[in-house]
């Protein structure tokens, strides 16, 4: 055991508030214990819990393998995962990640270049502890004792507000080049600073990315988006040049014109906002907001090689869409709730007429007017329509129908520039 690093903070001390924790929690760490097993909280719940925030999901650690896990609670487990196979337990309408020990045989693990590929090496609660990344994630709550396990001094970070790499950084870094994304995340999300020393080692390391999945860039993306601070993470991303790796054409179109960087700042804003006042977001709309800068050059050069908007939308669409496939895949469903998106700032352009109907009731309106008004803080000349679109959702039936089939109405033709 290597537990001479290990500090106990008691309920005293800590004061981490555990009526916070879900009753489903409870019951699947107790449910581990009557089985001889030991389970604790781990990572962001307990980090959270101690800042006073309310944490987004409940991890729970445990020395029982996920063939246990799996026996102790049946038809409520399945077992996920290749690189890293852990339990969920479904609880109280909720999945619960439950993870066994990870160990410290190195000679087990599969590795490729210095990165993690697969990590099933099962271990004891120490060196589980230091292989997590951050020393603020590396504690562990001990339900029954109401006591704080921390292996890594990541209490005393915490309290300093500093955000620490355990290890050495830059070989963390190029196990697991995520790790990256995570420390602007968590520099974001939480307020904890980022030394010049982790910067710069981010810095040298950033191409290990390319090597990482693109389809998992793409989620740790959506969690930068919607981490409630994303307009410190995008300039933290540009400082680092972080931004570039993820959507390089984006980040190369915002670096030249400040109108672009600016759209871009309003966009995050306004998602930071809506997080901030508990309503709903979805990824389809930051997604649409970034790959507008590169959509739009590309739609604007097809219209004026001859095609009709509705080809030059569908088409630039596609080109962009494969370009960026290379940095970052976006999920199907998710290019097409983009796709919807932009088919809806074109048919916005026509304010009379049955078509109306069919933009106002279509299932991305909301999102689309959203982005309408975005678009309105760079493009003055959009005013007319986003007075008309705002206006026509709190007009009764009979009003929208004698406005936009009314005489006076003017059916002049529509441009579709964008
Ligand atoms: P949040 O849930 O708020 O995004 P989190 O820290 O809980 O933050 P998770 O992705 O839920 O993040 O991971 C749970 C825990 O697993 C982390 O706290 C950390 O201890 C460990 N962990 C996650 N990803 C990594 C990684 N790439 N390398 C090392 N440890 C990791
Ligand atoms: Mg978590």
């Amino acid at each position: 055991m290597l537990n001479h690093n290990l500090v106990t903070y008691h309920q005293s001390e800590h004061r981490l508030p555990s009526g916070e924790i879900s009753d489903a929690t409870k019951k699947i760490i107790y449910k581990l214990l009557e089985n001889g097993f030991e389970a604790y909280l781990v990572g962001g719940a307990v980090r959270d819990l101690l800042l006073g925030l309310h944490p987004k999901d409940f991890d729970i650690a445990t020395n029982a393998t996920p063939e246990d896990i799996k026996h102790i609670f049946k038809g409520k487990c399945r077992i996920i995962g290749r690189r890293f196979r852990l339990a969920h337990v479904y609880m109280g309408g909720s999945i619960y990640e439950v993870a066994t020990f990870r160990g410290s045989d190195e000679g087990d693990r599969v590795m490729k270049k210095g990165q993690i590929i697969r990590d099933n090496v099962f271990g004891t609660i120490d060196q589980d502890a230091i292989r997590r990344d951050f020393s603020c994630n590396a504690l562990y709550y001990d339900l029954h004792e109401e006591t704080i396990l921390d292996f890594a001094a990541g209490v005393h970070d915490l309290k300093k507000g500093e955000l620490k790499l355990i290890g050495n950084p830059n070989k963390r870094f190029i196990e697991d080049p995520v790790r990256m994304l995570r420390a602007v995340r968590f520099h974001a999300k939480l307020g904890l600073n980022l030394t010049d020393e982790m910067k710069q080692t981010i810095i040298n390391n950033r191409n290990h990315l390319s090597n990482v999945p693109t389809a998992r860039l793409f989620d740790e993306a959506v969690k930068m988006f919607h981490c409630g601070n994303m307009e410190i993470a995008y300039n933290t991303l540009s400082e680092l040049k972080l931004f570039e790796i993820l959507f390089p054409k984006a980040a190369k179109i915002a670096g030249k014109e400040a109108v672009w960087h600016d759209f871009l700042i309003q966009a995050f804003r306004n998602t930071d906002h809506r997080l901030q006042n508990g309503l709903s977001v979805t990824p389809v709309f930051l997604t649409a907001c970034v790959m507008w800068l590169e959509f739009l050059p590309i739609y604007h050069q097809l219209l004026n090689s001859g095609k009709n908007s509705h080809d030059a939308l569908h088409e630039a669409t596609t080109l962009v869409m494969i370009s960026q496939r290379e940095n970052l895949m976006i999920p199907k469903a998710i290019q097409n709730g983009v796709r919807q998106m932009w088919i809806l700032q074109l048919r916005f352009k026509k304010m009379f007429g049955k078509g109306v109907y069919s933009s106002l009731h279509h299932p991305r309106f909301r999102a689309a007017y959203d982005f309408l008004l975005l678009r309105n803080e760079v493009n003055a000349e959009l005013a007319q329509k986003v007075e008309f679109w705002t206006n026509i959702q709190t007009m009764s039936p009979e009003g929208i129908k004698s406005l936009i089939f009314g005489k006076k109405v003017k059916r002049q033709k529509v441009s579709y520039d964008l």
